[in-house]
């Protein structure tokens, strides 16, 4: 189980309601940054208010299992034919993914865009959710840039169906995302 950031829609499913594990024989694979950070006392000590929850759901997640965990760099292939590709600013380790099969290559750029309606067409917009904005708009930029260049398949958590497209630079500063057609009969 590859995990990109720890933000709780992105980890809470990892343990049932009573805090069994959902997937007991999964292991469970983390960006070591975004562990040093939502594991450290001290940031959690100097946490805003509306993020005491988070870094809460974080250590009742994890404690349990902190042993067992596998913690990844950026810059690695953290499973076999995926990259783990650098993507700070929404949070302090977020992670994208460049996952490449034979001719075929996908970025996963996890929750860079957030909803990529508002974030790919205007990426100087900052959400709330990210926690370095400038930070994230840079990263933004530059996965954009990637994604036009290469002209690769994009997805991203939050995606609404069909969740994969392409990048169309309409200008230095502007971009589209293109969804893929979606044909149920293949
Ligand atoms: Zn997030």
């Amino acid at each position: 189980m590859l995990i990109s950031h720890f933000h709780p829609d992105h980890i809470g499913g990892i343990r049932l309601k009573d805090g069994t594990l959902a997937f007991p024989n999964a292991e469970v694979v983390v960006p070591e940054a975004e562990w040093d950070f939502w594991m450290d006392e001290g940031a959690m000590s100097r946490a805003p208010a509306g993020l005491v929850n988070a870094f809460k759901i974080v250590r009742a997640v994890f404690d349990p299992m902190a042993k067992d965990v596998r913690r990844y760099k950026g810059d690695t292939e953290p499973a076999p034919g995926i990259y783990a590709i650098p993507a700070y600013g929404h949070t302090p380790g977020h992670m994208a993914f460049r996952i490449a099969s034979e001719k075929e290559q996908l970025l996963v750029w996890s929750d860079v865009t957030n909803h990529p309606a508002l974030f790919v067409r205007n990426p100087g917009w900052h959400a709330i959710f990210d926690m370095d904005p400038e930070m994230a708009e840079e990263t933004r930029r530059r996965m954009l840039d990637m994604a036009a260049t290469d002209k690769l398949l994009v997805s991203g958590y939050h995606f609404p169906f069909p969740a994969v497209g392409h990048i169309a630079q309409r200008s230095v500063r502007e971009f589209a995302f293109v969804p893929e057609q979606w044909n149920p009969a293949l």
